[in-house]
């Protein structure tokens, strides 16, 4: 997330008709198209098209990530979903599990979500609600021993608010746009804290996941553009109503925002499709957007890692964050599209290249590598924020790094450049403090970081944390071990100087 203070500047076609065979008529000589809402668990083919081929390996890789089956349909009034989904969930950590636990975010964004016809492999069970509703926990008749799955099956619904005032309007139907986020059941990590959950705070990011896959169907009114997380698997039109189908994985979560109103404007870059909806009105921010995407990802790609989808989604949205990261989508706030003019004392061309900039640097300091970011949010908005000053140093040289560096520390000047550490939970920081020093003092930390080490073992460093991170949940301890590899040398005084609480 940017925050408003922010910067200033084959064997799947075999398993489907055997798992789920369908009447054929004993005349016809066609092969019917398996449904792909039907596809196998284990069948993970209809994920490749969204991947570039270096990033396909993951579908091996992750044989135990989640699989999600969900098909919802969005009311004609937009701000009323209904819902079913289906999980596959196989524990992949060392101990046997008595239960499995599912965020309700809706519960408090402001929103609802009411579950029901809630079933483990078959069997119906009553469960458990903890956190304001927003936590759910699902009783295992017996425990789910390591390596094993289950099949957690459940219908939902979502009332989504219509006012953009809790958590930046993360979900909300407003001004004709629906922002649908956090809106399925989320099953939460299990990490050395057990099953990890908690209240998140105000002022940051709410949810904290593993890579999974997510297979979804939209029942949505046809006049609707809908922009999702994930690439199309099939669309179709049936009276009023579109059915859109989407393949979304490896992934940490499931993104949809749709309007009647937004126009599309696209470009191909790095062999990834950008796509920019907007308003009419909003089109030449809309443009300008999809050109600071196409460099992000260039400079990202060659420092980082390549990003993993063909696809990246802009949307315009009505939120009071600047813009808000999601797997494949970014969203950015209505207010700063029309980068001819000013806003907040600045060129909003500045907002919009920064904020761009930054939400697409989360596709990999947030997405493909993951983080607690509720107790760890430096690791992906400091880490971001960095990523940002790397792209500003890369494609404007010495001046334009110095300009958005000048950003970064009159940022951390707003609480007189105190040394409070960047590396604490998003919840310990008070007030303004948050802001000024995981968005400002923490990209410094990267900054001084990269001075201790020499340029050339920082950008190797930076390089591997990614790729060995990939679609995995990162911590300070391994970050700071793996630069202290690569440089040779002791860096506990610099990160007790500007980390560890
Ligand atoms: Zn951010």
């Amino acid at each position: 997330m940017t925050k408003i203070f922010a910067s200033l500047l084959s064997l799947s076609l075999f398993l489907t008709s055997c798992t789920h065979p369908q009447p054929q008529p004993v005349s016809s000589t066609a092969t019917p198209e398996p449904d792909p809402m039907t596809t196998p668990w284990a069948d993970r083919s209809i994920f490749r098209d969204g991947l570039v081929p270096s990033a396909q390996s993951a579908l091996d890789a992750l044989n135990g990530a989640s699989v999600y089956h969900i098909e919802f349909t969005i009311a004609n009034n937009l701000y009323e979903i209904t819902g079913t989904e289906e999980v596959h969930y196989t524990n992949t950590e060392d101990v046997p599990l008595n239960e499995v636990q599912f965020r309700l975010f809706p519960n408090i964004l402001g929103g609802t979500m009411q579950v029901s016809n809630l079933t483990v492999d078959g069997n119906g069970v009553t469960p458990a609600y903890q956190l304001n509703n927003s936590l759910m926990v699902v009783p295992l008749s017996a425990p789910l021993e390591v390596g094993q799955s289950t099949i957690i099956k459940m219908d939902y619904a979502v009332t989504v608010p219509q006012t953009v005032e809790l958590n930046y309007g993360v979900l909300a139907y407003y001004d004709d746009v629906l922002a649908l986020a956090h809106a399925n059941p989320m099953i939460c990590v299990y990490d050395d804290e057990g099953w990890n959950a908690e209240l998140p705070p105000q002022d940051g990011d709410v949810t904290y996941a593993d890579a999974a896959f997510y297979l979804v169907r939209i029942h949505a009114p046809k006049d609707l553009t809908l922009v999702t997380s994930g690439s199309e698997i099939s669309l179709d039109e049936a009276g009023q109503t579109q059915v859109l189908t989407v393949a979304n994985g490896p992934a940490r979560d499931f993104y949809l925002a749709a309007s009647p109103y937004f126009e599309e404007v696209s470009q191909i870059s790095n062999g990834v499709v950008i796509h920019s909806y907007a308003g009419k009105e909003l089109q030449n921010g809309a443009h300008f957007a999809l050109q600071v995407a196409s460099r992000s990802i260039e400079v990202f790609n060659r420092r980082y890692a390549p990003y993993p989808y063909t696809e990246l989604d802009i949307v315009a949205t009505p939120n009071l964050a600047l813009g808000i990261e999601y797997p494949g989508a970014i969203a950015i706030t209505t207010r700063i599209y029309d980068v001819s003019g000013d806003y907040r004392g600045a060129p909003t061309s500045q907002y919009m290249e920064s904020t761009v900039a930054h939400e697409v640097g989360h596709q990999w300091f947030y997405n493909l590598v993951g983080d607690d970011q509720l107790d760890d949010p430096w690791l992906d908005e400091s880490l971001t924020q960095f990523a940002t000053l790397q792209y500003y140093a890369d494609t404007y040289g010495s001046q334009g790094e110095e300009g958005f560096r000048t950003g970064l520390e009159s940022r951390w000047s707003r609480v007189s450049n105190a040394d409070i550490p960047i590396g604490m939970p998003v919840a310990s920081y008070q007030g303004g403090e948050y802001g000024a020093i995981v968005y400002g003092r923490g990209p410094l930390f990267f900054v001084a970081l990269k001075n201790e080490m020499g340029t050339e073992a920082f950008d190797v460093f930076l390089k591997e944390y990614t790729e060995s991170l990939s679609w995995k949940i990162a911590t300070p301890e391994y970050l700071q071990s793996l630069a202290e590899q690569k440089c040779a040398c002791d860096l506990d005084a610099l990160f007790n100087e500007w980390v560890y609480p």
